[in-house]
């Protein structure tokens, strides 16, 4: 059994006093897909490429999402783990767009802010943000120190576990320590538009 699969086996049922079945209405409104023509096939799954990572996987959540049970969904790893690639949409028999829904439930779980199922990830988006925000584009090394500094708390193992690597891909020239930025123009353009709500939730 996946690691993911195995700690979610050994957690307690979850109680279905708290469901809110308008739930996937309101995700198929807003995503623009229907959740309930879902088979739970799991053909979403087999092909997810992050599905060992995931707790529910694709088609877990689409399940939790029919059945209302909307703080699992919003606390789970796989919105999170989910890398946007649609392999899932491609195979899915219902056309649903689940990468569509993993972006509304992400945004969903800041909103109603939910602890997140995997909060290195959030502040990785974050830190991309804020780069994008500084330069129009983003400045890797700062990428980088910025995503070390707001995940502290993971310890030093994870502050100096890309160390050797940072240093020889700056060696090689494939990494810059200085940022190159876009014209003052674009600047502003991508600033109104590229940096959402995610910066300030
Ligand atoms: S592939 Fe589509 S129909 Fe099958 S479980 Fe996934 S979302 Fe549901
Ligand atoms: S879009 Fe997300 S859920 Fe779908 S296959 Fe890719 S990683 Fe998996």
């Amino acid at each position: 059994m996946y690691p993911e699969t195995k700690k979610l086996s050994s957690r307690e049922p979850v109680n279905m006093d708290q469901s809110d079945l308008g739930f996937a209405k309101q995700i198929g409104e807003v995503a623009g897909t229907d959740l309930n023509a879902c088979l739970t096939c799991m053909s979403c799954s087999g092909g997810c490429p992050m599905y060992t990572y995931m707790d529910y996987g694709p088609h877990g959540i689409m399940r939790l999402s029919v059945l209302g049970l909307k703080k699992e969904a919003l606390s789970s790893s796989t919105i999170w783990r989910c890398v946007g690639c649609h392999t899932c949409a491609a195979v899915c028999p219902m056309a649903i767009d689940i990468a569509g829904v993993m972006d509304y439930l992400r945004g969903e779980c800041l909103k109603e802010k939910v602890q997140p199922g995997d909060r290195p990830i959030l502040e990785f988006h974050r830190a991309f943000l804020w780069s994008v925000r500084r330069h129009g584009r983003c400045h890797k090394v700062e990428l980088m120190g910025h995503h070390k500094l707001l995940t502290f708390g993971s310890g030093p193992k994870a502050w100096f576990q890309d160390a050797i690597l940072g240093t020889r891909m700056i060696l090689k020239g494939k990494l810059h320590l200085l940022p190159s930025r876009i014209m003052s123009r674009g600047l502003s353009q991508v600033r109104k538009t590229v940096v959402g709500d995610w910066l300030n939730m």
